[in-house]
């Protein structure tokens, strides 16, 4: 199905999109859409902007207006955890609302996991009673809405029904649509993210046959949340989003990295073309190694195509070795893009699993440099999963899988968390590494030296 988002065509063979979010405060008019801004010069076509409340509101109109007297015309996505009423006022003021299914109206706390079928139903018309006044402002402008789910974030009632799983994250979208649909509501996009490339890929994959099933194909989103930053965010990224598009699975991108957004564009852009490369790379897979021959001197465009090549293969055949060769490489380098593609596929583990989100209009501390000290000081333990998230929203529920997370508060502290267990009240970040430094050595985690 073909939809408009302001003057982007997206689905049924249109390009793919590529966009990526502001994390600037929204309130900060004049940082956000300088921002934005650099973002669209970067190649960015959909630029998403966090809108925690409603005091925020206000704010997009006023940044909408200023882009678009600097004669920058792409469409904006709001993004709206929460508060339905924040959802509906938006939608009257930008091109798209983005709305996660866990958390509007619907909750996580984990406080009712064994729903009956009744409270099942009730619940599910809960919401659909309270997503009617979105969707019909939605449709007063012509605002596409984007169901947005989460891993990290799923509700309840789905949890109860499905686990945690990537069943649960189709199930959620599925639901949503058939509100949507029984609305005559059609301007839609969905998403179904997750840190771990394999949940990502095949709820993604589930969802988009479900959907074929149904003979409807709205526009998918791809994207590998909170995938860290540098190389390690890049590969994941790459595995993620690559894998799907050379399936023909995709509509829009977003390469999520915590470093500034207009980093995260010229990679998404390298991935979106990564398809036209496939051919180039040279296969032999033989007793469970796959052997890849590149001949490329970019250093980002080989780990976009390498990384979008090993995701689809990862999909489709069973490996458990990589051999990776590029003459414009050294040895060292090709072994550590294998491990680093090993490690996004989850085959092999050789460093420690760092999630780490892009951070946005909540993040009241330096989300970036703390992530370097915490790739620095504890990188070396394969068995552990660290969360470096940038706010107390929604940052335990996203990490919820990783052993410790260090977590955004206010004023340039962080809190420790154990899992979902709040571990200490907010801190200086190097206090809290050092806290962090000793609960892993507690926990007797061995490094891989
Ligand atoms: S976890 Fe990160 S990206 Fe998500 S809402 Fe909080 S600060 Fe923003």
């Amino acid at each position: 199905m073909k939809i408009h988002i302001g003057s982007l065509e997206m689905g049924e063979g249109a390009p793919v999109v590529v966009q990526s979010m502001t994390n600037t405060e929204t309130c900060d008019i004049a940082a956000t859409v300088a921002q934005a801004m650099r973002m669209v010069e970067a190649g960015c076509q959909m630029v998403r902007i966090t809108v925690p409340s409603m005091k925020e509101v206000s704010a997009l109109g006023e940044i909408k207006q200023r882009l678009r007297a600097e004669g920058i015309a792409v469409p904006l996505v709001a993004d709206v955890h929460f508060l339905p009423q924040v959802a509906e006022a938006c939608a009257a003021i930008v091109e798209k609302v983005r709305v996660n299914p866990g958390n509007y109206v619907d909750k996580r706390n984990f406080s009712q996991l064994d729903l009956t079928d009744v409270q099942y139903a009730e619940s599910l018309q809960t919401m659909a009673v309270r997503a009617r006044p979105l969707l019909e402002i939605c449709r007063q402008h012509n605002t596409a809405l984007r169901i947005g789910v989460n891993h990290g974030s799923l509700c309840d009632r789905i949890v109860s029904r499905y686990g945690n799983t990537p069943l649960a994250m189709a199930m959620s979208a599925l639901e949503w649509i058939d509100i949507c649909e029984s609305a005559g509501f059609h301007n839609l996009v969905l998403s179904l993210k997750s840190s771990n490339v394999n949940t990502m890929a095949e709820a993604t994959r589930m969802l988009h046959g479900m959907m074929q099933e149904r003979g409807e194909a709205y526009p998918l989103h791809l994207g590998v949340t909170e995938a860290g930053a540098g190389d390690e965010g890049r590969m994941k990224s790459a595995v993620g989003i690559g894998a799907l598009l050379l399936d023909s699975i995709g509509d829009t991108i977003r390469v999520s990295l915590t470093e500034p957004p207009e980093n995260e564009v010229p990679f998404a852009r390298l991935i979106a073309s990564a398809t036209g490369e496939k051919d180039r790379v040279k296969v032999a897979l033989a007793a469970q190694t796959l052997h890849l021959c590149y001949d490329e001197p970019d250093r980002q465009k080989w780990m976009a195509v390498a990384g979008s090549f090993i995701g689809h293969a990862h999909l489709h055949h069973a490996f458990s070795d990589l051999v990776i060769e590029n003459r414009h490489f050294s040895c060292d380098e090709c072994k550590y893009m294998a491990e680093l593609a090993l490690q996004a596929c989850r085959i092999r583990m050789t460093r420690t699993e760092i999630v780490s989100c892009p951070s946005c209009g909540r993040t009241r501390y330096d989300i970036m440099g703390t992530l370097e000290k915490v790739k620095q000081r504890f990188s070396h333990y394969p068995n552990l999963k660290i969360g470096v998230m940038g706010c107390i929203v929604n940052g335990p529920g996203e990490m919820a899988d990783a052993d410790f997370g260090i977590v955004g508060a206010t004023d340039n502290k962080v809190i420790v968390y154990k899992q979902k267990e709040k571990l200490t009240p907010p801190l200086e970040v190097d206090a809290a590494l050092d806290f962090l430094h000793q609960l892993i050595l507690n926990n007797n985690y061995s490094k891989n030296l």
